[in-house]
């Protein structure tokens, strides 16, 4: 069966080895018998499981000995409060926020309301489409944490660049491009990831923590949400959320087949910059992000018109090129690069555009010339 090609930001394509692995050891794991989805979180198999995908992301991470792996549930959104519970305890109950877009203000608004939350920067002048280098931040140095989101998945933008935040540790939702680059994890106190973007499927969120860090919970946080007691007990406070640790495990497993997170970034930029080349050398779509902060994640773009973006998306949901539609908040266009899409796919992507442009660009003129017409 031959498979659309999939860009949606997420939940998001898996590489069809990794299913097709899953659908394989799904009635009988290597022999035991039993499912992954049947199996008690406490037996052997799932702890071999469990540590296996802990090892295999240490070593594509090449994790400090000083970093702790946590494999919780809740998602991104979830610990956006959590991390706050956690963090907001020692130090201070203050915390910088870096805003460059969507998910950065929610992390901001959620951090909020367990403590005072400070903007060190923001690129909203900018209408979020660059970040704030790094000249422009205010940074409390009493701060309990520096907060920013690596890569914006609703408006394309990512930091290419890590800031300096001295002594205040860095905190990162890495949903977006997490294990599509390499990490210098040393840098950062935290940093956190919902697998469904690049790294599996939804329900698993990946927490990289410093271990002096792990003192610093509220007196209100959960149980099972706290850092500290679960990395205290290897995560076993609860049920962890062991189906989507093993496809994660399945997919880590993957990245070091393909050679590693070098290669794979190298992979990942080639597409990326091949579809913004398209873009910019079209004189029909248009990206309106700066070069320099450009995702290579999340494509984002527009076409002349909404019309001819609605006119788009159906005739490559027609060709097999599905979920191309941007983030509601955002609109227009958005193509997700994650690790699973093969560069073929881009191509494909590419000369659908190529031939769209071609087709629609007198007609995208004149329909863009009524659009306003219609509006004034
Ligand atoms: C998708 C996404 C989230 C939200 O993830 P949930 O799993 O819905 O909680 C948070 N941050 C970023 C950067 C994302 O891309």
């Amino acid at each position: 069966m031959r498979r659309p090609l999939n860009f949606a930001s997420g939940p998001a394509m898996l590489p069809g080895e990794v299913l097709q692995q899953a659908r394989e050891e799904m009635l009988d794991w290597r022999g035991s018998g039993v499912s992954v989805l049947e199996m008690p979180f406490t037996s052997p198999e799932y702890q071999t499981i469990a540590a296996e995908a802990a090892a295999d992301l240490g070593q594509l991470l090449a994790l400090p000995d000083r970093h702790r792996i946590l494999f919780l549930q809740g998602g991104a959104y979830a610990h956006f409060a959590l991390l706050a519970m956690n963090l907001m305890g020692g130090r201070r109950r203050a915390a910088d926020y870096v805003l460059t877009g969507l998910w950065s203000a929610r992390a901001a608004s959620e951090g909020g309301r367990y403590g005072a939350i400070h903007i060190a920067a923001s690129g909203e002048a900018d209408g979020f489409t660059r970040i704030p280098p790094q000249a422009e931040w205010r940074l409390d140095p009493q701060a309990a944490y520096c907060h920013l989101v690596s890569n914006e998945t609703a408006n394309g933008v990512q930091f290419h660049w890590l800031p300096d935040t001295g002594l205040v540790p860095l905190v990162a939702d890495m949903t977006s491009d997490f294990l599509s680059r390499p990490i210098d994890v040393s840098r950062f106190g935290l940093i956190y990831a919902g697998a469904q973007k690049n790294a599996g499927c939804a329900g698993l969120t990946v927490i990289l923590i410093r271990d002096d860090l792990l003192d610093s919970a509220l007196e209100q946080t959960p149980a099972v949400f706290n850092y500290g007691l679960q990395a205290g007990c290897d995560g076993r406070v609860n049920t962890p959320p062991t189906f989507a640790v093993y496809v994660a495990g399945l997919m880590f497993a993957w990245i070091r087949r393909q050679g590693g997170l070098e290669v794979i970034a190298r992979n990942n930029r080639r597409k990326s910059e091949k579809l913004y080349a398209a873009i910019d050398e079209s004189g029909f779509y248009r990206c309106p992000v700066a070069g320099a902060d450009r995702s290579l994640t999340n494509v984002c773009f527009r076409l002349p018109t909404q019309a001819l973006e609605a006119e788009f998306l159906a005739e490559g949901r027609r060709r097999g090129l599905v979920h191309l539609e941007g983030h509601a908040a955002a609109g227009g266009l958005r193509a997700s690069l994650y690790n699973a899409m093969p560069a073929e796919g881009v191509d494909a992507l590419i000369d659908f555009m190529h031939e769209f442009a071609i087709r629609h660009h007198a007609l995208g003129k004149c329909g863009a010339a009524r659009e306003s017409a219609t509006r004034a």
